[in-house]
């Protein structure tokens, strides 16, 4: 897979299928491409970007020029509510009076994680701790997700939707597929007619999505990202449109080498163990990062490696692969019968 040249964007995807490209600025990811539709009232964008003028600008720009304005915008569909994507929907919402749909989970987290985070940032604090986090180390691992909440124009949804449902949007039919795992309500819309499908972050060209325990994110997200990615195997699609990077077309390549690369990092975190159990945070600086070593990440990228450590941890806990047990508050990993001489 090769990345396309530069087009400018909105780009035409087919008739009545457009690809904006609105830049994340001062993010290695470098933009996110929403998607605009055509109804037979209206048009319906699928994601927005971050809440900041460079990112607004350029929405606004690529509707103008794709002769939708927010005057003719009637939906927004949220793939999920990171900032990249919900970010402006707030704005958007104002300025076009669009309705919001968001999968019923993401909109669950929007108040406690956009609005009255206090309580959301003392049980995080609590997590890292147990997670082994040096005390030390907590205060800024614990608050490092607070400016990004800058970037988001929190507004709750006018519907949500569970997965399962159909959206008739001028010449498409779209289903809802549910694909929890990056974030619990992540959704992709699927239109069998003309093979194609919108899969948001879910499934990216190169870059695999963070998937990560978090406080909001309990049980097994990797799990739930495996099982989410299976789900697609089968589909008859001929071009993926994802939310970063660029277009492609073999879905089931991409499916496979995403489950490559968990199944390395699995086996990875196994060896890091070794024979001695360990903390999520241990893991977490012993394993490799492919954006660098962990000691010299920011608070908040520590944070995301942390997370997905975890998430990896419990999914190998979940197959028995490792056990899980709690000494002092702190909860440690071990292969299994290790913990006895621990
Ligand atoms: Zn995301
Ligand atoms: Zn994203």
């Amino acid at each position: 897979m090769t990345a396309p040249v530069e087009t400018k964007h909105p780009v035409q995807i087919m008739d009545g299928l457009l690809q904006l490209k609105v830049p994340i600025p001062n993010n290695p990811l470098g933009w996110v491409l929403p998607y605009l539709i055509e109804g037979r009232d209206g048009w319906t964008l699928v994601d927005s970007g971050w809440n900041v003028p460079e990112a607004a600008d350029a929405l606004e720009q690529q509707l103008n020029d794709a002769g939708v304005g927010f005057g003719k915008l009637k939906t927004l569909l949220v793939t999920h509510i990171h900032p990249d994507h919900y970010g402006l929907a707030g704005r958007v919402k104002e300025r076009s009076g669009a309705k919001v749909i968001i999968h019923q989970r993401e909109r669950d987290m929007i108040r406690s994680r956009y609005k009255n985070p206090e309580q959301l940032l003392a049980t995080i604090g609590d997590w890292l701790a147990m997670q082994g986090v040096p005390r030390d180390n907590v205060e800024d691992l614990r608050t490092s997700a607070m400016p990004v909440r800058a970037f988001v124009d929190a507004v709750q949804p006018d519907e949500v939707v569970w997965g399962g449902e159909r959206l008739e949007i001028g010449r498409f039919l779209f289903e809802v597929w549910w694909t929890p795992g990056h974030s619990p309500g992540h959704i992709c819309f699927l239109e069998r007619g003309q093979k194609f499908i919108l899969t948001g972050d879910h499934v990216l060209p190169t870059i695999t999505p963070n998937v990560s325990m978090h406080p909001q994110q309990q049980g097994n997200p990797l799990g739930d990202y495996i099982a989410s990615l299976e789900r697609l195997e089968g589909l008859d699609v001929k071009t993926v449109l994802p939310a970063h990077e660029y277009t492609f077309d073999d879905l089931r390549g991409r499916l496979r080498g995403i489950h490559r690369h968990h199944e390395e990092r699995l086996r990875e975190m196994i060896e890091v163990i070794g024979d001695a159990p360990r903390t999520g945070y241990e893991v977490a600086k012993g394993v490799k990062w492919a954006t660098g070593s962990f000691d010299t990440f920011s608070f908040w990228m520590q944070r995301a490696a942390i997370g997905e450590t975890l998430a990896h941890l419990e999914y190998l806990v979940i197959e028995d692969r490792l056990q899980r047990f709690m000494r002092d508050g702190v909860q440690y990993y071990a292969k299994p019968d290790d913990t006895q001489d621990a």
